[in-house]
């Protein structure tokens, strides 16, 4: 918590970084004492988990991609991979023990691309997900990444049999240079084709993720990505800025980002959400556009700023409410795959191995931060009846500093603190001046791998 008087609003750099998680990964380091997850558990509310199995494959590497994947499987690879999944699965619900009720109340499957693997390879990741970790798939919101050139029929009727109730796939661009140009080729047709067979499959939501900010990209070629995405009434849409992270594909031809760059994404963004709100769509964070009348998205009952996730395979991570943990994590393609092989060959899952703890303070922090992030907002009221104090004590100074930037709504009333639209277009901004000094400075002493 800070109590650092108010100074002058200085230059902001709108994309600093996403916040899809706090503490990011960077933050982890590994965890000497390597406690058992029985003891992890012991005492967590255990009745609404979150359960998310990752797919460390994909067919290509794309060029902006910094998530923990490999290009291809050789040799056996997916079924050494799915068998220690299986192993893992059966270890953590051991871990989570029967002296309370054990429910997951959301799944998904990311990756990577999960539907890398083959039909049958996907019938037994959801054998995993339910007899292993003991999830009911066809009772819960079950989301799935997939990709124009995976997402064939036999493996999408393998998803819909078991309960996916939402397929994601990111398109980024539906001109074909500017896929070329984010090192992620692709043709218009297969693109085309692959929304088809999702639609056949009839999930209740489709999801399509397209990126802005791409070298070469105009107003007029994004107005004609985002129609093309439209024409298909997905349910939901993400718009991401591109961001070119170290030893990634782009990272690694030099592209970097300057001022003039910051200008072109935030006047896209800027077109893109006045775009989808014309349309209908209902912003529901900087990146994400609902259809008002698309089915509920989530589990009633779950809530990512309280409730716990456990993650299964190399790449996952899991949440009690005092740490976070997971495996060791790289970017670079060679260290992704030792890491990968090692996991294959596990056979103890019964620890954690690399993670940070969460303390007070962190777990005020990412509540707001979870919280403030979405168009909705945080109430006060909850944060209050959770923490004790208000989030005006506890964060002055950075709550008074987003206020003179403009980036809270005066309209939200005392009860509820809400961004402005100039706050969820900083969102890459606000969010991580919301780190605390240690997450800070973990993450700057984090080498790159
Ligand atoms: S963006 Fe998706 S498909 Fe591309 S490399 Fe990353 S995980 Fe794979």
């Amino acid at each position: 918590m800070s109590t650092a008087p108010v100074t002058a609003p200085a230059a902001v750099r709108p994309y600093e970084s996403y916040v899809y998680a706090y503490p990011h990964k960077t933050a982890y380091r590994p965890l000497p004492d390597r406690p058992a997850l029985r003891a992890l558990w012991a005492g967590q509310r255990t009745d609404a988990l979150s359960l998310y199995l990752h797919i460390p494959f994909c067919e290509v590497r794309c060029g902006f991609c910094n998530l923990f994947t490999r290009i291809g499987a050789p040799g056996e690879l997916t079924t050494r991979y799915l068998d220690a999944l299986a192993r893992q699965a059966t270890a953590v619900r051991e871990a989570l023990g029967d002296d309370g009720p054990v429910r997951f109340a959301a799944a998904a499957f990311g990756g990577g691309t999960p539907t890398f693997l083959t039909a049958g390879e996907l019938d037994r990741l959801c054998d995993i997900a339910e007899t292993g970790a003991g999830a009911d798939l066809r009772a819960v919101p079950l989301s799935v990444e997939t990709s124009p050139a995976t997402a064939t029929a036999d493996r999408l009727a393998v998803l819909a049999d078991r309960g996916a109730t939402r397929l994601s796939i990111g398109v980024q661009s539906f001109v074909e240079e500017e896929a070329r140009a984010a090192v992620r080729p692709q043709r218009r047709a297969e693109v085309e084709a692959a929304l088809g067979r999702i639609r056949d499959a009839r999930f209740p939501v489709l999801n399509i993720d397209l990126i802005y900010g791409i070298d070469g990209q105009t107003p007029a070629s994004w107005r004609r990505s985002l129609d093309a995405a439209l024409a298909w009434r997905p349910e939901e849409l993400y718009l991401y800025p591109l961001y070119v992270r170290p030893l990634t594909g782009l990272g690694r031809l030099g592209a970097s980002g300057d001022a003039a760059w910051d200008e072109q994404r935030l006047r896209l963004y800027r077109q893109g959400r006045d775009h989808l709100l014309a349309q209908g769509y209902e912003q529901r964070s900087m990146r994400m556009f609902r259809r008002p009348d698309a089915p509920s998205e989530g589990a009633d009952d779950y809530a990512c700023q309280t409730d716990g996730m456990i993650g299964l395979g190399c790449g996952a991570r899991s949440y009690t409410a005092t740490l976070h943990y997971s495996f060791d994590y790289a970017v670079d393609m060679r260290e992704i795959r030792s890491i990968i092989d090692a996991y294959t060959t596990t056979e103890d899952f019964s620890r954690a191995e690399v993670g940070r703890r969460v303390d007070g303070d962190e777990a005020r922090r990412r509540h707001l931060l979870q919280s403030l992030l979405q168009a909705a907002g945080m109430e006060v009221a909850d944060y209050r009846e959770r923490f004790g104090g208000g989030p005006a004590e506890d964060f002055p100074a950075e709550l008074a500093r987003f206020a003179a930037l403009g980036w809270l709504d005066p309209a939200a009333g005392p009860g509820l603190l809400r961004l402005s639209p100039e706050g969820l277009a900083h969102s890459d901004a606000l969010g991580p001046a919301l780190f605390s000094p240690a997450v800070r400075a973990a993450m700057a002493a984090y080498l790159p791998k």
